[in-house]
């Protein structure tokens, strides 16, 4: 059963590809109950300013944070950074190279959808982004929106998947760079979502190795829409390298019901939660 959770580390905005501004993300945590939440936006930090002045209207704390992709290997891996200095040198040139890379994939992904018979695909998947950080849900929603599929899932599994033919890899900064600049900004590496790459055990513990030996501090135990499978692989990855443990729905869209804000499971008590060194002010077990 998932339950009120007060701390929720890893949600999105219309800053990258969720549905919600910012501050109509930090209103809806407040109103689930969350007390300590972290917008982690995919490679932007350009909606915390105006989470935070909602975070402050609400009497919630605001944790900064941050999703970065990262290559490993011939795969991406999604690194979640908290307590970052959004304004850090080495953070905001690491975001200036991941903005580049997206906009660079966006024109190959245009250029394969065109070659597909998809209309304006750039300029659609830009309507759709506005502001936002570029990505593939901007494209699945404009191929929604023109009739060429039905929805996101499909968008995903016909054309914007690994494997399908608008795919194109993108060229994110490496796993060593990445958590590097999270540290360097001084915040926490998370490895994201463990059990969502589709990964063996194998190939998920030569992940969890190779992001421990990077610099990575934590792992997501807790995340939305996993059962108890989920949480166990995770768990037992934490506990072999000796990883904190993180908790976050990744909520990108309220009509997404079974990743809400703050409706999570709790931590197994046997873990060392990432907020254990946490001042006060932002300490989930403390704010409330
Ligand atoms: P990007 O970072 O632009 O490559 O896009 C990755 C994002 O696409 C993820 O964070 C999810 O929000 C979304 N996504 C990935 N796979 C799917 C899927 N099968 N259906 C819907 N959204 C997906
Ligand atoms: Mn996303
Ligand atoms: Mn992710
Ligand atoms: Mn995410």
């Amino acid at each position: 059963m998932t339950q009120a959770s007060v701390v929720d580390l890893h949600c999105h905005s219309t800053a990258s590809d969720g549905a919600l501004a910012p501050a109509a993300v930090v209103e809806r945590a407040a109103g689930n109950g969350v007390r300590v939440l972290a917008l982690t936006d995919h490679d932007t930090v350009a909606g915390l300013a105006s989470a935070r002045a909602a975070a402050r209207a609400h009497g919630i704390v605001l944790v900064d944070g941050l999703e970065l992709s990262v290559r490993w290997g011939g795969h991406t891996l999604h690194i979640v950074g908290l307590r970052v200095d959004p304004e850090a040198d080495v953070l905001r040139e690491v975001l200036a190279r991941q903005l580049a890379a997206r906009e660079d994939r966006a024109e190959r992904i245009a250029a394969k959808l065109r070659r597909a018979g998809v209309e304006a695909p750039l300029e659609g998947a830009r309507r759709e982004a506005g502001e936002g950080a570029i990505g593939r849900v901007h494209f699945a929603r404009h191929l929604v929106a023109c009739g060429v599929v039905d929805s996101l899932q499909a968008a995903f599994r016909r054309y914007l998947r690994r494997g399908q033919r608008a795919h194109v890899a993108c060229r994110w900064v490496s796993l060593e760079e990445g958590v590097a600049a999270i540290r360097a900004a001084g915040g926490q590496a998370v490895l994201a979502h463990p059990t969502k790459y589709g990964f063996t055990r194998t190939l998920l513990r030569r992940a969890c190795e190779a992001f421990h030996g990077a610099g990575g501090e934590a792992i997501e135990v807790i995340t939305g829409g996993g059962g108890p499978g989920d949480v166990d692989a995770a768990r037992t990855r934490a506990e072999q390298y000796g990883l904190l443990a993180s908790v976050g729905s990744d909520f990108h869209d309220p009509e997404r019901r079974w990743n809400d804000l703050g409706r999570l499971r709790p931590l197994p008590s046997s873990l060392t939660p990432v907020w254990q060194s946490w001042p006060a002010g932002c300490h989930p077990e403390v704010v409330s």
